[in-house]
């Protein structure tokens, strides 16, 4: 974490679980457990669509920030099932993970959708939590960099200089999500530091020192502390650990120092 020039953004991502009987509890036990957040410390709820609203109103209380996990690129219109950024926005939610592993291998989201619903979420207050990251194979043959660096070109493709500070960037290998595969810090902390150099190219160092780049990847309360302690690594997104308030409590708290 570099909190001179950048904030720690601490995200969890609920995927399809919870019910929204239960965001009450959740909210109430990790506002004890984390009695106040620092200013360059923000927190992040991701949950499922149907659990934003209550997810709105429990977690303003202690100062956690709401988000969705998807959402469609079109402002408006005929897309059955979808929801748009404006009315997650409507509805109090402030951020959406946008390209998540899950989304690209199950429901066939490329490159180019996750680039419209960047320049989506840019017209309306949401922040997107941009995924990327690469496969065991690719990691494998020694692509890594060539991979994430195509991602990002692509996901930012037409997003201007003075937009892009809104961006948080989540670098989540694929082969360490869900799998309780962590990376190492050092090999975690290399492709940060490549994702920061990707986008001093494509913009300037000025704006590439101050972009948020989380790990996502089985981060946990055992190795969140190491993690966060990379230089490039300004937060993360966290799937399994943020389920349980204990848990999630203690990977904000290593943050929150
Ligand atoms: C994720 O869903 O983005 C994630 C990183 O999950 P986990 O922490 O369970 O690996």
């Amino acid at each position: 974490m570099n909190r001179e020039f950048r904030q720690t953004v601490i995200a969890g991502n609920w995927k399809m679980n919870m019910l929204a009987s239960e965001v009450n509890a959740f909210s109430e036990r990790l506002g004890t457990l984390v009695p106040g957040f620092r200013d360059w410390c923000g927190v992040v709820v991701c949950a499922a669509s149907v659990l934003l609203p209550a997810a709105v109103k429990a977690f303003e209380s202690i100062g956690v920030g709401v988000g969705a996990q998807n959402m469609n690129q079109h402002e408006s219109g005929a897309y059955t099932g979808e929801v748009s950024a404006g009315q997650l926005a409507d509805i109090g939610v402030g951020y959406a993970i946008i390209g998540h592993s899950e989304r690209r291998e199950l429901y066939s989201e490329t490159d180019a959708t996750v680039n419209q619903k960047v320049l989506a979420t840019l017209k309306s207050p949401l922040r997107p939590i941009v995924c990327v990251g690469e496969s065991l194979s690719q990691r494998e043959i020694g692509v890594t960099g060539d991979i994430v660096a195509m991602q990002i070109k692509m996901a930012l493709h037409g997003v201007a200089a003075e937009e892009v500070r809104k961006v948080i960037i989540a670098y989540e290998p694929i082969w360490a999500i869900g799998t309780g595969k962590t990376a190492t810090p050092e090999d975690a902390q290399e492709v940060c530091r490549a994702v920061r150099n990707i986008l001093a190219s494509l913009y300037s160092d000025e704006i590439a020192k101050v972009i948020t780049i989380q790990y996502g990847g089985s981060m946990n309360e055992k190795n969140a502390l190491e993690l966060l302690a990379q230089p490039d690594i300004d937060g993360g997104l966290i799937g399994g650990a943020s389920l349980r308030p204990e848990s999630f409590a203690a990977i904000i708290n290593a943050a929150n120092q």
